[in-house]
């Protein structure tokens, strides 16, 4: 009798699915539990390594996907899915956590952490106004960076945050994303011989040193964030960075009108910068969303200077059209252009013509070292 139980204990053990995890109370549970013990704690408990993709948000926080699955469905049967058990991705966690009504976004790229310590290094104030005029402007401002100790490995569109150091407001100042990958260039302190690991950013939010977004509240939002990163050019997997940009965005909102011009402006003014800025905030966002995600080119013509390229709406922004992965296109400014005057709509990834007589591609780049 005993042995029969528990040979049916191992056949229900080899039915278990998925498919069993059928309460979001559950779902809900792990992730409170991922909470209380900290994720890595979590991930080692259950077996299981960071997402490299999918990821669940709610209220706010981000957490590993097919970790969540798994331990859920421990905490609503009592027996554990393990890591070999179960596939993650679009094909088992995210649909079935989809399912159960929570919202699932992806984030293919990490990003890197650099840094600037002002006592050691000026940032000439006229180049970075000029940035930020650019970045008011609703473009990017583009400037060099030394990547400190990493001296590989950043590509093209990958995220890039800046944080001050050294001194008393140390926190996130800037952010970006990669317009080049790893050069060696001029070393940024006058008295160093050898050449710098340096990259070329396109930075599209830049704030005064007075309105960084505290080292310590990073920390407390981020996980695993930690209370240095000496040397820069450190990475963040996928998790911390979606967790780091929710709360950036966030600071961003409240930061992004000075308060002297709030102050300075009559009230119906105030509040119509605060809109744009509002506006062009949430376009930044979109931005970045869809350079996470896409190749950073132009999905019509592959032109890939990523300092210029455009977030666009297939369904536009005035007909609600979302600003999710699967409505958004990266264009260069030109057929960005072109797709709001109508001339071209996209087909998935395939631009159709209204009419294929006015069809244009950028001119072709004569290749590096060529003329
Ligand atoms: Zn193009």
């Amino acid at each position: 009798m005993v042995r029969s139980l528990a040979v049916f204990r191992l056949a229900e053990r080899f039915l278990m699915t998925l498919k069993d995890l059928t309460d979001p109370q559950a779902v809900v549970r792990a992730m409170e539990e991922c909470d209380r013990v900290g994720r890595s704690t979590f991930l080692q408990t259950h077996g299981f390594g960071p997402a490299d993709e999918y990821f669940l948000a709610h209220k706010g926080r981000f957490y590993d996907s097919k970790a969540i699955a798994g331990a859920a469905h421990l905490h609503q049967t009592g027996i554990p899915l393990s890591n070999s058990e179960f596939v993650g991705g679009l094909h088992g966690a995210v649909p079935r956590l989809r399912g159960l009504g929570f919202e699932i976004v992806s984030q293919r790229r990490g990003s890197y952490v650099l840094l600037w310590n002002p006592t050691r290094w000026e940032w000439d104030e006229t180049r970075r106004q000029e940035i930020r005029q650019s970045i008011e402007a609703g473009g990017t401002g583009v400037a060099p960076w030394s990547t400190g100790s990493r001296k590989k490995d950043i590509q093209v569109g990958d995220r890039i945050f800046l944080f001050i150091v050294g001194q008393s407001e140390r926190g996130l100042v800037a952010s970006g994303h990669a317009a080049s990958s790893i050069y060696l260039d001029q070393h940024w302190a006058a008295d160093h011989d050898e050449r710098a690991p340096t990259i070329s950013v396109a930075w599209d939010n830049l704030l005064d040193a007075k309105l960084v977004l505290p080292w310590g509240e990073v920390q407390q939002a981020v996980p695993e964030f930690r209370d240095s990163y000496q040397g820069g050019g450190i990475k963040l997997d996928g998790l911390q960075t979606l967790s780091l940009d929710a709360l950036w965005q966030g600071h961003l909102d409240t930061a992004s009108v000075p308060a002297s011009q709030r102050a300075a402006t009559p009230e119906i003014e105030a509040s119509y910068s605060y809109v744009i800025a509002k506006k062009r905030n949430h376009q930044k966002q979109f931005r970045s969303k869809l350079l996470a995600f896409y190749e950073p080119k132009c999905d019509v013509c592959g032109f890939d200077q990523i300092e210029i390229l455009e977030a666009a709406h297939i369904v536009p922004d005035s007909q609600d059209g979302p600003s999710t992965v699967e409505n958004g296109r990266l264009l260069c400014p030109n057929h960005h252009r072109a797709h709001d005057a109508l001339l071209f709509r996209m087909d998935g990834h395939h631009a159709v013509w209204a009419d294929p007589s006015t069809e244009f591609l950028a001119p072709a780049r004569p290749a590096p070292g060529t003329k």
